[in-house]
């Protein structure tokens, strides 16, 4: 059969969706953090939450938050979940070289969760409510990759 006037045809149009957005005060905050190995948050005047990455609005009573706090390099493995693709550059998926695991991480039980990649547990072993901790790039400069990752502590 040769095409009609109902034959679709299926472009696959590539697309860039790369852009530049100022961070802000509050994660300028964080970055700056890391270049001491510290992980801030920022802490809710009233309802005394605090918010990891730190941000301005509390997201439970909606005031702003200027008190910067430091948090634990433990925490507790909340919740999680194991990852097979990863996006490249560029937005496209592929095969992930392992099954890794991508944990929702409790510093503090007034903290927010912070999402990180955990290390050095078999995917198919990790459960909530492990211990994990912090582990740092060798050399750290303020940037968002300086937390590599967390493993068990
Ligand atoms: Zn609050």
């Amino acid at each position: 059969m040769g095409a009609t006037e109902e034959t679709f045809l299926t472009p696959v149009v590539p697309m860039d969706y790369t852009y530049n957005y100022r961070i802000g005060p509050y994660m300028t905050r964080y970055l700056e953090g890391f270049k001491e190995r510290k992980i801030l948050g920022s802490r809710c005047p009233d309802c005394k939450k605090i918010a990891v990455p730190p941000r301005k609005y509390c997201g439970v009573c909606n005031k702003v938050m200027e008190e910067m706090v430091e948090l634990p390099q433990e925490g507790t493995l909340e919740n999680f979940t194991v990852g097979h693709v990863v996006m490249e550059k560029g937005g496209r998926l592929s095969p992930a070289e392992r099954p890794y695991v991508l944990g929702l991480i409790k510093l503090d039980d007034n903290a927010s969760l912070l999402l990180h990649r955990v290390e050095g547990v078999d995917p198919g072993k990790v459960e909530a409510g492990m211990k994990v901790k912090a582990v740092w790039k060798d050399q750290v400069e303020g940037d968002y990759e300086d937390l590599d990752h967390f493993e068990p502590a």
